[in-house]
């Protein structure tokens, strides 16, 4: 069976929600579609004194419900495609945890392993300068995704600023505490994922301490999850990176592993107290939580029919392809949607943006009080959705929320011109 790509897996996930809600044809339609999308091309002075360019974008899909807002990612399968479908989940994601944004996403096609810190700045301003025309702190505001980082986000804050002749913070979310970051921006998609987790282990009756749960991904996503589930007492038995997973079925030492990761180039290879796996191992361990925290489309139907977890909690964006969730539907595995499970990002992004714009900062325990309280009340209403709809799995029940709240804006606001 050939499985479509991620924008084919978003607009079936959006055509399976639409037979539970009442929203308008052309409104639906209009949904589809993204806004637009910047394409730009990146001249980069290399470090050997060479020119190369890349090729980059910023997809805006729906700002309905305000400014645009989503991650910029660097990644060698970055695509216009991708891009979209990203952007997409962002809108529902937005919606869902009722955010006053609407969705965006941002990526340059390029490896960074292979490109010096310089180059990488270089890309970075470049790349600003290129879609300064259509981000801004009331428009559209990038934040960290797969392969950026703090750093990444002050190049493009200064860069943005430099234009602009003044300091502008609030154009850029994710970025270093020293010029405007908020507390627990670094950690906060980790610490959601975590809190999702444990509402869904409270809804199947699964004790957190008794749990064993996998991760794929060690980034910023899938270790900050695993060491705030194992600080909640869950048994981590295996993670992974791109070099292979390391499984131990008594738990891992996840602060060991972490220290290991740090003096090792960022890399998980080598690690010498747990059991080396595969990434597909991983993925069919037979544990209580899968918790996929890297890239799309690694649960394929394959992989479902072989998966052996007790639930999936979706850290990363869209790792289940649409037909995989079908399959798991049908095994009765239930998948917590990404657009839940790892939206603690943007909303600690919200509560960033929020306090540049008041010109004040918030203490660590309010701005997680704040994400703590905002993902279970989306929590609790996808689950009442599900319950009270009749819905098939939590997705389409997520769907049906982030999908009413967009079109009601949009049934608001009307056709213009
Ligand atoms: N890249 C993150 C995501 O996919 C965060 C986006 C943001 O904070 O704007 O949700």
């Amino acid at each position: 069976m050939t499985e479509s790509g991620p924008l084919d897996n978003m607009l079936a996930q959006m055509e399976q929600a639409r037979e539970y809600v009442d929203i308008d044809d052309g409104i639906f339609e209009r949904l589809k579609y993204p806004e637009r999308t910047l394409s730009v091309s990146l001249p980069v002075e290399m470090d050997d004194g060479s020119v190369e360019v890349f090729e980059a974008y910023r997809c805006q899909f729906d700002g309905a419900r305000g400014p645009f807002k989503g991650g910029i990612r660097y990644h060698p399968t970055v695509s216009e495609e991708e891009v979209s479908a990203l952007a997409g989940w962002m809108t529902w994601k937005t919606a869902l945890v009722d955010l006053p944004f609407g969705g965006a996403k941002g990526g340059i096609i390029c490896e960074p392993k292979d490109l010096s810190q310089s180059e990488i700045e270089q890309l970075t301003r470049r790349y600003t300068e290129g879609i300064r025309r259509i981000i801004g702190p009331d428009t559209d505001i990038p934040a960290p995704d797969v392969n950026t980082n703090p750093r990444t986000m002050a190049w493009i804050m200064d860069t943005y600023s430099v234009y602009q002749g003044y300091a502008v913070p609030e154009v850029v979310t994710g970025k270093p505490p020293e010029v405007g970051g908020t507390a627990g921006r670094v950690e906060a998609t980790g610490r959601g994922v975590t809190i999702v987790t444990e509402e869904t282990f409270e809804y199947l009756g699964t004790d957190v301490e008794d749990a064993d749960v996998a991760i794929q991904g060690f980034g910023n996503v899938g270790s900050v999850t695993a060491r705030l589930l194992d600080e909640r007492g869950a048994n981590v038995v295996a993670v992974s990176d791109v070099t292979g997973a390391l499984y131990d079925p008594d738990g891992l030492d996840i602060d060991d592993v972490g220290a290991y990761v740090a003096s090792n180039d960022g890399r998980l290879e080598g690690y010498p107290e747990a059991d080396r796996i595969s990434n597909d191992d991983l993925l069919t361990l037979d544990v209580d939580a899968l918790i996929p925290a890297a890239i799309e489309d690694v649960i394929t139907v394959d992989v479902a029919e072989r998966l052996e977890a007790d639930v999936v909690v979706e850290a990363a964006n869209g790792p289940t392809t649409f037909d995989a969730a079908n399959v798991l539907t049908e095994r009765d595995v239930p998948v917590v949607p990404d657009i839940l499970a790892n939206a603690g990002g943007v909303i600690v992004s919200y509560l960033e943006w929020v306090q540049n714009s008041q010109q004040y900062s918030w203490e660590l325990e309010e701005v997680n009080r704040d994400l703590e309280a905002r993902l279970t009340t989306a929590f609790d209403e996808m689950l009442a959705a599900y319950e009270q709809k009749d819905i098939p799995d939590l997705r389409t029940a997520a769907y049906t929320i982030a999908l009413e709240r967009t079109a009601d804006a949009h049934e608001y606001r009307g056709l213009f011109p």
